[in-house]
């Protein structure tokens, strides 16, 4: 099964990949994190996509792409992945197209996490994550059982996002209303487009996300 989540920085996406990856057995592919760890090992993409991140703008879609490209010829995607971040322009979704056909294989959902403005914003503000396994974390709605030590691997050191502040969290969110909304008419078109209530808890949006596949 190869599914996109969609939706605004913030909506849930990667909690909800975590949770399908688990539910379903699918591997998670999240541009972003692929992007931050070659920042982080200052490769010469990293270092190429750096700027574009620490301002909240999108990375080039060649760049993001040419990753995407790479990774789903792992084997480990053989029964299918979940796309969490990509595609993020019309431009990447006909490329993402293209590669599905050439593969001789398809998409089978898209799925839109709705949340209002004001929430992601609290979203953003509360989020972290395991330095060791990259669990995420939020300040109010995740908290890990016993302060200070991750749930699932025990460590006991966790980040924040550079980009998780409030200036550069605006310009993300407008790089969405921009670049990446335009992808919503585009799937509905296509026929393959569900939205899920993304303001419920974190398990009932897990639920409502099942119930989509099972259809
Ligand atoms: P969010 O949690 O805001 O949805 P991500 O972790 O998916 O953020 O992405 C972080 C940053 O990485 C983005 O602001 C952007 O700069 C870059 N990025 C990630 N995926 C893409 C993509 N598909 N196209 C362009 N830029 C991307
Ligand atoms: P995205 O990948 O779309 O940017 P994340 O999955 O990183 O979003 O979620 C952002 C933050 O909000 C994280 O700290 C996460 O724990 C928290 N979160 C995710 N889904 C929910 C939810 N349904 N209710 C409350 N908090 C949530
Ligand atoms: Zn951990």
């Amino acid at each position: 099964m190869i599914l996109i989540l969609l939706g605004p920085p913030g909506a849930g996406k990667g909690t909800q990949a975590q949770a399908l990856m688990v539910a379903r057995g699918l591997v998670q592919l999240s541009t972003g994190d692929m992007l931050r760890k070659a920042v982080a090992a200052k490769s010469e993409l990293g270092l190429g996509a750096r700027a574009a991140m620490d301002a909240g703008d999108l990375v080039s879609d060649d760049i993001v792409i040419s990753i995407i490209a790479e990774r789903i010829e792992n084997k480990d995607c053989e029964r299918g992945f979940i796309l969490d971040g990509f595609p993020r322009t019309v431009a990447q979704a006909e490329a993402l197209d293209l590669m599905l056909e050439q593969k001789g294989s398809q998409l089978d959902h898209v799925i839109e996490i709705r949340v209002d403005e004001e929430e992601l914003v609290k979203r953003i503000a509360g989020r972290f994550s395991c330095a060791k396994c990259n669990e995420n974390y939020h300040d109010t709605f995740k908290r890990p059982a016993k302060d200070g030590v991750c749930d699932v691997c025990g460590g006991t050191e966790f980040t924040r996002r550079s980009d998780d502040r409030a200036e550069t969290v605006r310009a993300r969110l407008e790089a969405y209303r921009n670049q990446t909304a335009p992808l919503l008419p585009y799937y509905r078109a296509k026929g393959t487009l569900r939205s899920v209530d993304g303001m419920n808890s974190i398990e009932a949006v897990t639920e409502e996300i099942l119930e989509v596949l099972a259809t």
